[in-house]
């Protein structure tokens, strides 16, 4: 028998549910507002490997992330740049740290190649405190920090000031700045990747850019470290078809920066709407709030009704990730959540 692979044999495949729905805010996607008329095949040839550098993505990103196109390595989607720098500075044994709850596919990518995934806990209101971060970082020395800001799966914005801070203090791992949401709230570090030799930003056009279907990101960092990730990159990463249309759409920032503060709008409206029912909200600079719910099984129940959401176990409570939807979803989502209420209150009455 061919002897398997010991941290490939622990692994769980990753399978994602494909249950029928009316709604779907469950994955932070964003719209198709960037290419509602589609594409037209013959502006393609795809008898043809794609451009295996994406030269002229990386020019149109470089305009949009206001660095040169040398400080890109484009991917196909951030997760595969998250998961090339980890392969490429990992050994097994490896430490890597990160605040938790966070992105789950940190820990997945350490997994994958054997490296040890640290998890630093959020505090009680899932803020996060820098200093722990920072204390954890120069004790156990890891390979790689990430910090995911806004946080997937709660929202939470760290502060330029935190950033900076833990740039300063921590010189000896590679500082992933993961910023999958950080166009809907503004508050990105890219302008730093030239002062700092360990900083890498990752960028993604899935979510702001509604292009989560193309599998388009950006890994931003100085020259250095793009030419060292590089060397792990597998050739012709990002298809014909995607590097076309994610140039198309960069060529529409203006309609980027209206989707952008519409979502904002209708993530504080959402927010307001669910305080109002009793929900715990917490403040995200995302495009999808976090929170907890007056009703058990919130998830199960909207489920039943066609609404995707996602749920999270954390520390013995119950959890739920709403992606903010377009407000005719909104809306289906608030009404769905008040006849499940008015049932549970007929129901608590009968007992
Ligand atoms: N980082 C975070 C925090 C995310 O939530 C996601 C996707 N959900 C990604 C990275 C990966 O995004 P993509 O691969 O679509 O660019």
């Amino acid at each position: 028998m061919i002897k398997l692979k010991e941290s490939v044999e622990k692994l769980h495949a990753y399978f994602v549910n494909d249950i029928p729905y009316k709604v779907k805010l469950d994955a932070n996607e964003g719209s198709n507002y960037l290419l509602k008329d589609g594409l037209k095949i013959e502006d393609f040839q795809p008898n043809l490997y794609p451009d295996s550098d994406s030269k002229l993505l990386r020019e149109k990103m470089s305009e949009y992330y206001e660095c040169k196109p040398e400080n890109i390595l484009a991917g196909n989607g951030s997760s595969e740049l998250i998961n090339m720098v980890i392969n490429a500075y990992c050994e097994k044994g490896d430490k890597v740290t990160s605040f938790v709850p966070s992105f789950s596919m940190y820990q997945t990518y350490c997994d994958l190649c054997g490296a040890e995934y640290i998890g630093i806990p959020c505090e009680d209101d899932f803020t996060q405190n820098i200093d722990k971060l920072i204390n954890k970082s120069l004790e156990i020395n890891p390979k790689i920090v990430i910090l995911c800001t806004p946080n997937n799966p709660t929202g939470y914005v760290t502060s330029k000031q935190d950033i900076i801070k833990l740039l300063d203090a921590v010189k000896n791992s590679i500082i992933i700045i993961d910023e999958a949401y950080v166009d809907f709230c503004d508050s990105s570090i890219v302008g730093l990747i030239n002062q700092y030799e360990n900083l890498i930003v990752m960028r993604t056009l899935s979510k702001a850019f509604g292009l989560a279907g193309l599998r388009v990101g950006a890994m931003l960092a100085n020259e250095n470290l793009i030419n060292y990730v590089w060397k792990v990159k597998v050739p012709y990463n990002i298809n014909i078809l995607s590097q076309y249309a994610a140039v198309k759409s960069l060529e529409n920032i203006k309609l980027v920066n209206e989707y952008k503060k519409e979502v904002a709008m209708l993530r504080e409206e959402l927010s307001i709407n669910l305080k109002n029912i009793n929900f715990t909200v917490y403040d995200s600079g995302s495009n999808f709030i976090f929170l907890k719910s007056p009703v058990d099984n919130l998830y199960e129940k909207l489920m039943e009704c066609g609404v995707l959401i996602r749920k999270f176990n954390y520390n013995n409570d119950t959890y739920y990730r709403i992606t903010v939807g377009t407000k005719e979803q909104n809306e289906i989502l608030l009404y769905e959540i008040e006849k499940i209420i008015n049932r549970s209150k007929i129901w608590d009455k009968a007992l």
